[in-house]
């Protein structure tokens, strides 16, 4: 059975690897010129790099867009307008879809979602177990109450990775979540990974109603 998760999680490791490590439209021509070019012209002095800041809204400072960043946004949507034009489809850059940026927000629709999902766990979850059940007197109190906990930390982590697309943040959210669909973003927006957060968000209502009726069930208390 060990043996059976280690490999598992070997799988997961090197799926994760391929993932980050490049894809189809970061290897094409047009981005990776546009990308050395746009460095150069634009992060690699301090004058190119006080322009730059100059330029960039409020929003993109508060979610730490750097210039390098800002480059690859820049050539992946002129890279997107390429293929769009010659080659009919639309390849992924850094094993994801383009993604149109909303007030610095990389992933606008995940991140929404992924918010959702929080006040959902934390309206469904965390505050009705410690409004309907009591400490020392439930059975499982604990146990349901960390659940609600690491859901909301879980909640948290995948809005900032979506806001914002780090490694470290990337892991903490795609750890959670395996995708058996995938495809091109619809209006460059709402994209598979989007709607299965979308998809969860009412799941936390029913899951905590069971656990509060389960909870009484266990304590002999009438339950409804
Ligand atoms: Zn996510």
């Amino acid at each position: 059975m060990l043996n059976l998760l280690l490999i598992y999680l070997i799988y997961l490791i090197s799926c994760s690897t391929n993932l980050v490590l490049c894809s189809e439209g970061d290897k094409h021509y047009i981005y990776q010129s546009c990308l050395h070019h746009c460095q150069q012209i634009n992060c690699s002095t301090s004058s190119g790099l006080n322009s730059f800041h100059l330029k960039q809204s409020v929003f993109e400072q508060l979610t730490f867009w750097s210039c390098p960043d800002e480059c690859a946004y820049q050539c992946m949507w002129k890279t997107v307008n390429h293929m769009q034009k010659n080659e009919k489809r639309v390849a992924q850059f850094h094993g994801k879809w383009p993604f149109i940026r909303l007030f610095g927000i990389q992933e606008p629709a995940s991140t929404l979602f992924s918010i959702a999902n929080f006040i959902s766990h934390y309206y469904y979850g965390f505050r009705v177990i410690r409004k309907r059940l009591q400490y020392r007197v439930h059975p499982l109190y604990n146990v349901w109450l960390c659940f609600s906990i690491v859901a909301l930390n879980a909640w948290i982590w995948s809005a900032i990775f979506h806001t914002r697309d780090k490694p470290f943040t990337e892991k903490m959210d795609y750890i959670c979540a395996i995708e058996l669909l995938d495809f091109e973003p619809i209006a460059w927006i709402i994209d598979a990974h989007s709607l299965w957060h979308f998809s969860t968000i009412i799941l936390p209502l029913l899951w905590y109603q069971f656990v509060i009726d389960d909870s009484n069930y266990l304590l002999g208390a009438p339950y409804h």
